[in-house]
């Protein structure tokens, strides 16, 4: 490689994995070029779309991006979809290296009878139709009905419960959009069950999260004594940061309330529990079979021991009565482009430490490297291990020499095929517009939601 070749390094989304996989390759070489495509017209992926609006705290982070989007050696090239306006192999070809950090933009399929009644949607839709994300904004949710299901208990079926049921004058100040808020106001939600297949030692949310639940204003906590039977000595056993969240859920459960506790829980109007050793068989239909009535639960116990226990249905089932089932049992990656290899078992970019394998010059970093789990700090130490693996191939001269036009070429393909790239300046333009909106209502924005509207507002 020529001292004086500029490596010019492309990254496919602009989430958490793509910001830190730049932030690394910017400051361990001091001259690469990196170009971050995106396809929404606004960058941060699940930090802007996925992360919940009471947790402001958690998008701090878009503060470190930024700095990486102002590095005079980065650019943000959102509105292009990779795979759809241009090909992996044209980035390829453009660049001398290509990180794919495009996230997990699916969900799992429940793969059972009367999934697709009206009633029943996806956490992923419904966390994107209260963060903005405009190909969620015509879900607008039945909340008419008195009670919630959530398939599956993670910190996303979590985030949606808490959503749910926190008072509505307590997210105003929020970055929830005004839609969003709207119905939640008119909301007749009182009970959120939360459902798992497993027990209480298996549960993969965490105790910040499940804290917050128990402490929700004027919401009480159900949980049933008998899940924990015998649980008691089994948590002694187990490792350190799941025996603090198991021994929370069973003081929750078994412990005798003070009188403070006992007042509050007695005056709550709302509830949420979770309801253990159940899998979801069937969306049970209302009479007329217009709309989701009910779920049918088989009811399970458990085999094996450790991470590895299962649940295997003991043949009874339980119907539980509900109008809205929303259903959290993972995100998925999707293949991008014919050209990459995808595992669709595992739904993530076969590679050996973020190196695609068998494509050399293409690297991956994030959710669709180690699949769809782990907070933003796992996806940095991730992105981090990518960008030096890609850094020690340059080194060792196993990207192509020769300059590469990076975006110029890349530039001429879109404008040929009608695509109008957004900078982050533009990006800067609608985040002042957000702010602006939000400034009146008390929140720190009030996002936009409409393309049209946000393009027509850049003048294009
Ligand atoms: P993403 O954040 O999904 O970013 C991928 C980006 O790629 C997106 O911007 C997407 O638009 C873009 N993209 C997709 N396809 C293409 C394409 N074809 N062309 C161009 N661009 C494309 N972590 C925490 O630490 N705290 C939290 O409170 C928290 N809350 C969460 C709440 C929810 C509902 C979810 C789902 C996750 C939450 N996480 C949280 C986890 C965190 O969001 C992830 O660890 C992180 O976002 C993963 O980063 P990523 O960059 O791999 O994916």
């Amino acid at each position: 490689f020529s001292t004086q070749t500029t490596p010019q390094i492309c990254v496919v989304g602009s989430g958490p994995a793509g910001f830190y996989t730049a932030q690394h390759l910017l400051k361990h070489h001091n001259q690469a070029q990196v170009d971050i495509y995106e396809k929404q017209l606004v960058p941060f992926g699940l930090v802007r779309f996925g992360v919940a609006p009471d947790h402001p705290e958690v998008k701090n982070v878009i503060n470190t991006f930024t700095q990486t989007a102002h590095s005079e050696r980065c650019a943000f090239r959102g509105n292009v979809a990779v795979g759809r306006d241009v090909t992996v192999s044209e980035l390829r070809e453009a660049y001398h290296a290509v990180v794919l950090s495009y996230g997990a933009e699916d969900h799992q399929a429940l793969g059972i009878p009367g999934e697709e009644l009206p009633g029943v949607c996806s956490a992923r839709a419904f966390v994107g139709w209260y963060n903005g994300l405009p190909e969620n904004q015509a879900l607008a949710p039945d909340l008419s009905c008195d009670t919630a299901v959530i398939l599956g208990q993670g910190n996303v079926a979590l985030d949606v419960a808490r959503i749910l049921l926190t008072p509505p004058e307590h997210l105003e100040k929020t970055d929830i959009t005004e839609a969003a808020l709207g119905l939640l106001r008119q909301s007749q939600v009182k009970t959120v069950w939360i459902v798992g297949r497993r027990g209480p030692l298996q549960v993969a949310f965490t105790i910040k999260e499940l804290r917050e639940m128990i402490q929700l204003p004027g919401t009480r906590t159900i949980l049933d004594p008998a899940d924990f039977l015998g649980l008691q000595d089994r948590i002694k056993e187990v490792p350190r940061p799941r025996k603090r969240l198991s021994e929370l859920l069973l003081r929750t459960a078994i412990e005798k309330l003070g009188p403070e506790e006992a007042s509050r829980q007695a005056s709550a109007s709302r509830a949420w529990g979770l309801r253990f050793f159940r899998s979801p068989q069937q969306v049970l239909p209302s009479p007329d079979g217009q709309q989701a009535a009910g779920i049918r639960l088989a009811v399970t116990r458990l085999e094996g021991v450790g991470e590895a226990t299962r649940a295997v249905p003991t043949g009874e089932t339980e119907d539980l009565p509900c109008g809205l089932v929303l259903s959290s049992v993972g995100y998925k990656s999707l293949p991008i482009d014919p050209s990459v290899p995808f595992d669709p078992k595992l739904g993530v970019i076969p590679n050996t430490e973020g190196r695609v394998v068998d494509v050399p010059g293409l690297y991956c970093s994030g959710w669709v490297k180690r699949g769809p789990t782990g907070v933003i700090a796992t996806t940095m130490t991730d992105s981090f291990l990518t960008s030096e693996v890609l850094l020690q191939d340059l080194k060792a001269g196993l990207l192509p020499s020769g300059p590469r036009p990076g975006y110029t070429a890349i530039q001429a393909l879109l404008s040929s095929r009608g695509i109008r790239p957004v900078s982050f300046s533009d990006w800067e333009k609608l985040d002042a517009e957000e702010v602006s909106r939000g400034q009146g209502a008390g929140k720190p924005r009030e996002k936009l939601v409409d393309s049209q509207e946000m393009l027509r507002l850049l003048g294009c």
